[in-house]
């Protein structure tokens, strides 16, 4: 069967993986010039540190089973750093403390009050036991104010670490993707915390090598090649050329998947990712990432150590911060002052030498209340086309093990109809 997969972001290339290697014949089609969607590293430009910064830094967890599992297949598993959970959080008296796995070292976490621990941990042997889509009428806060939290422990504790799995505030998010996310990655064990860095450029160890990899399994892949029609038969190029197939893969975001499918467009909201990138003229973060509590700089992470590069006598950095409309609106220069000054007040004083900003206004969607029932599985109307993409209804907020899982999964529909078909 000859197969084409429209889109090569991580569901396009997990999906075209999955069935060169079940023997079909795969054609895949990328708009733009590099491989690897929504996980990229900015075109070089003069005077950049080296690496170049990424579109965002992205981090993994231990629980991304799918995502690993396609990282060994491309050849990269040695490609990130993997270590345990123990995020150093920086109050705004420059105090610090560790959010950690497990429920004794919650107890442990200096920045909210000993009785708002102990609800803490009593809330989360609760979330513990919830089926998260009873839970998608609400937000993860109401939840947790039912549970007893205080405004105090959302703020300090539970959104540094569900705003950026979710890219929103508790206050927006579901309480479904909340408590997943709390029951698959803080309370999963046996390392599901963990948090993997990648050590190397996001586009050389994601595009780059899958690329390399279907190539190699005989697979054809094009960039440069937007599909603007999908036939019974072909997918047809902004060009105007077509190109045959028996099955097709869109593994594209929402609209663009709705628009080829013939679909109304999901009634899902984008969610922006913000990062800025800096080189400052010394060492400033004495962690390689650490979370700032009320700051708009949300994350800062050493690019420079983990990419096993440190710049000498200087620090190369980058922030980010998750659905931050009010960022991703905000000019780019103005923008840079505002997170250098946070950091500095924070860490202590430097100079700035160079930034860089990224801004990705549709990072993810946005998981609010209600978005459970619009993220379709990967039938269609149509027996030979398949869909995938991050958005679609994995269970997963829209990480990076959504895209993959969403891509197994579209391929193993097709081969599934593949089957009954040759059968
Ligand atoms: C800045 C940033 C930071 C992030 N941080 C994290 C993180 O820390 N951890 C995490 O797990 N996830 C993170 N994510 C989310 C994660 O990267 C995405 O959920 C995931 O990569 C989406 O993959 P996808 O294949 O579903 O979609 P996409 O990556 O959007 O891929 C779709 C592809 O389709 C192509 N395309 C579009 N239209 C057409 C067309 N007509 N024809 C052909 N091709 C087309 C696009 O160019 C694109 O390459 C982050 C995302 C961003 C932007």
């Amino acid at each position: 069967m000859r197969t084409i997969v429209v889109g090569g972001g991580l569901a396009g290339l997990a999906a075209g993986l999955d069935l060169v290697d079940a023997g079909q014949a795969v054609t895949l089609l990328e708009a733009r010039p590099t491989l690897g969607g929504a996980v990229q590293t900015l075109p070089e430009r003069d005077g950049d540190p080296s690496p170049p910064p990424d579109n965002g830094q992205h981090v993994a967890l231990g629980c991304f089973t799918a995502y690993l599992h396609f990282l060994a297949r491309i050849g990269q598993s040695g490609a990130v750093s993997r270590t345990r959970l123990a995020l150093p959080v920086i109050a705004a008296d420059r105090s610090v403390s560790a959010i950690a796995p497990g429920l004794a070292a919650l107890l442990r976490y200096r920045h909210i009050s000993f009785s708002d621990r102990l609800t803490v941990v009593r809330a989360s042997r609760r979330i513990a036991a919830f089926d998260p889509f009873d839970h998608d009428d609400e937000t993860f806060a109401s939840l947790l104010l039912r549970l007893g939290q205080s405004r105090e422990a959302i703020d300090r504790f539970w959104d540094v670490f569900i705003r950026p799995a979710l890219n929103l505030r508790s206050d927006e998010a579901s309480a479904a993707l909340g408590i997943f996310t709390v029951q698959t990655a803080l309370l999963g064990g046996g390392g599901a915390s963990d948090l993997l860095l990648p050590a190397a450029p996001l586009g050389e160890i994601h595009g780059d090598a899958a690329g390399r990899a279907l190539a190699a399994a005989g697979a054809d892949v094009r960039v440069n090649a937007r599909v603007v029609g999908l036939e019974g038969d072909a997918a047809v190029l902004g060009d105007g050329h077509r190109v045959d197939g028996d099955a097709f893969v869109v593994a594209l975001p929402p609209a663009e998947s709705a628009r080829l499918l013939g679909e109304p467009t999901p009634l899902l909201d984008d969610s922006p990712i913000v990062s800025v990138h800096l080189l400052v003229d010394r060492v400033i973060l004495h962690f390689p990432l650490a979370a700032l509590l009320a700051s708009a700089a949300h994350w800062v992470f050493d690019r420079g150590r983990i990419t096993g590069r440190p710049p000498a006598n200087r620090q190369y950095l980058t922030v980010v911060s998750s659905g931050a409309p009010e960022l991703a609106a905000t000019r780019g220069r103005e923008l840079v002052g505002i997170v250098a000054r946070e950091l500095t007040e924070r860490l202590g004083s430097a100079e700035l030498l160079w930034s860089r900003v990224s801004r990705e206004p549709a990072a993810t969607f946005a998981g609010r209340p209600g978005t459970a029932a619009l993220r379709p599985g990967p039938e269609t109307s149509r027996p030979n086309v398949v869909r995938a993409g991050a958005w679609t209804n994995t269970g997963w907020p829209a990480t990076m093990e959504s895209a993959v899982l969403s891509g197994q999964r579209a391929a193993l529909a097709l081969t599934a109809v593949a089957n009954r078909v040759e059968a």
